[in-house]
Formats: structure tokens, C-alpha cells, sequence
């Protein structure tokens, strides 16, 4: 299976009302775990890479080889989208594709409507041309990931009016609308506007992605796809597991030295932990 484009993958998730998880490469380890989690359930996967992940592991084309060279080794034939997550440059997104990517993100939530349309038009343009999907945010997701940081006093929500016309006007595969996740931990209960999302759906007809996964609870998890979100993100949880994993596995560890014993252990704890998540979103055996 080569990497797909997300639009089929998520159109299929709309139809039989399932949402495709969407969990992000931090190292190299965390492409092995999604893979395999994958393959072991016939899930769908998008694997998400931030910028600052790309940094980290050196550059677009040797994520994209990694992964490219992973789905043969492992025998991967269940659809994967490498997808490039919270993009705030149409440059980044250009370098993206150009290196294989196959879905990107562009996020211009932080401009006035006018100016996030102009900027999501310009990478759908060359996006679609070459067959990568492309996703949009819309109003302003609070927390912070990988460095970067909405203040909670600048989130604002989503105009359901403003995403049908955000969606009309640029032709996205899929919308992020603000909807009262959070990126990172959650302070108290996650309060997601369930009737804004009803709204939004309604108004756009478009698949529509929930960020901030980690630690909604399952029944809103449900009541969200039930609602029309084919498409959720899940990085923070991912990256406790394996870190708790390592710290356990390290604990009287008397050969602490030996590598790839521990980091196996963490790329088994995050596997089985992402499987979990392809039950929840109902995204196994749909491959
Ligand atoms: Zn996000």
C-alpha cells in the first residue's frame, strides 16, 4: 500500500459513521508503533508530523522515506496518510508535498477569516493539483503542542455560518473547527459544544477533525463521531504512555544501557494504547 490521500479514507469514516485517528510522529519509534497498531487492527491510519517533529528527525524527505520504508518492511497494506499537522507557511506545505506527503495541514486560525481563506485557497491550489488533501482550522483551538501555544484567553469558537463559507470558498478535504478541545492536558472536564458541531456539519457537509484527543472521555468521543468528526487527534496521550513506559521499564532496570530492550518496551506500550484508541473511534477492520 503506498500513502494515500486522507480525503477517500475519511469520506468511507463519514458514510459508516467511524472517525479515523490521527496520531502524531515524535520520533521514529512513534511511526513504528502507529504502523503496526494499524496493520494488527486493519485500521486506517494518519500519521501527523508538526514542523518542529520534521526538525527533530532531520527533514521532509526523510520522513516521508521512513515511513515509505517502514510500510514495506512491516507489510503494511491497510491506507496510510502522511500528513503534515498545524502547517503555518503555504512554503512548509510546498516542501511537504514535494517530499511525498499526502495530506497537509494548513492553519491560518490565527488571521481574520478574509486572510485564512486567501492562504487555505493558495495551498488547496496546489495541493489538489497533485492529489494531497488539505485541512483548514477555523476559529482558535487553545493549549499547546509541540511548542506552540494558544493562550485560552485568545480561543474563540467556530462560526458554523463562517465554515460553510470557509469550506464553499476554498474547497477543503477537511475542517478543524474550533469546538472547545484543547491541545495538551485539559483543566477539569473537556466541555466540547456539541451543537455548534451539529451546526457545522450541517452547514458544510464536510468531514470534519476533532483536535485535542487526549482525555475526552469516551461518550463524548462517541457522541462526536456520532455528530459527523471523521477524523481525531491524538498526540499528547501517545507520548505520556511511552514516557511512563520507559520510566516503569527503567525502574532497578540493572542493564539501564541497553536501548532498544527499553524503547521496545515504549513502542509496545503506545501500539497497544493506539490500538485501543482504533476501537474507540470504531476505525478497526475498516481498512
Ligand atoms: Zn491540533
Amino acid at each position: 500500500m503506498q500513502i494515500v490521500s486522507m480525503k477517500n479514507m475519511l469520506h468511507a469514516a463519514k458514510k459508516r459513521q467511524y472517525a479515523v485517528g490521527q496520531f502524531n510522529v515524535n520520533s521514529l519509534e512513534f511511526a513504528q508503533a502507529f504502523l503496526l497498531a494499524a496493520k494488527e487492527e486493519s485500521s486506517p491510519v494518519i500519521l501527523g508530523i508538526t514542523e518542529a517533529a520534521v526538525r527533530h528527525i532531520g527533514s521532509f524527505a526523510l520522513v516521508a522515506s521512513i515511513v515509505r520504508e517502514l510500510i514495506k518492511a512491516y507489510e503494511v497494506t491497510v491506507p496510510v496518510a502522511l500528513h503534515l499537522d498545524h502547517s503555518s507557511s503555504f512554503e512548509a506545505c510546498v516542501k511537504a508535498i514535494q517530499a511525498g506527503f499526502s495530506s497537509v495541514m494548513i492553519d491560518g486560525s490565527d488571521l481574520p477569516l478574509e486572510k485564512n481563506i486567501v492562504l487555505t485557497q493558495k495551498v488547496a491550489a496546489v495541493a489538489h493539483a497533485l492529489g494531497v488533501s488539505v485541512e483548514a482550522e477555523l476559529g482558535r483551538i487553545t493549549g499547546e503542542e509541540d511548542g506552540i501555544v494558544v493562550d485560552e484567553s485568545l480561543g474563540t469558537f467556530a462560526a458554523a455560518k463562517d465554515c460553510e463559507r470557509f469550506v464553499l470558498e476554498t474547497q477543503i478535504d477537511c475542517l478543524a473547527p474550533a469546538i472547545g478541545s484543547v491541545h495538551g492536558l485539559y483543566k477539569g472536564e473537556p466541555r466540547l459544544q456539541f451543537d455548534l458541531l451539529a451546526d457545522i456539519v450541517r452547514f458544510t457537509q464536510a468531514p470534519c477533525a476533532l483536535h485535542g484527543g487526549t482525555g475526552i472521555p469516551t461518550h463524548d468521543i462517541q457522541k462526536a463521531i456520532g455528530l459527523g468528526i471523521t477524523k481525531i487527534n491524538v498526540n499528547t496521550e501517545n507520548q505520556m504512555v511511552y514516557t511512563a513506559a520507559l520510566r516503569c521499564a527503567l525502574v532497578g532496570a540493572a542493564n539501564a544501557h541497553e536501548v532498544q530492550k527499553y524503547t521496545r518496551q515504549a513502542v509496545d506500550a503506545v501500539r497497544a494504547s493506539v490500538k485501543q484508541k482504533m476501537r474507540e473511534f470504531g476505525s478497526s477492520q475498516q481498512a
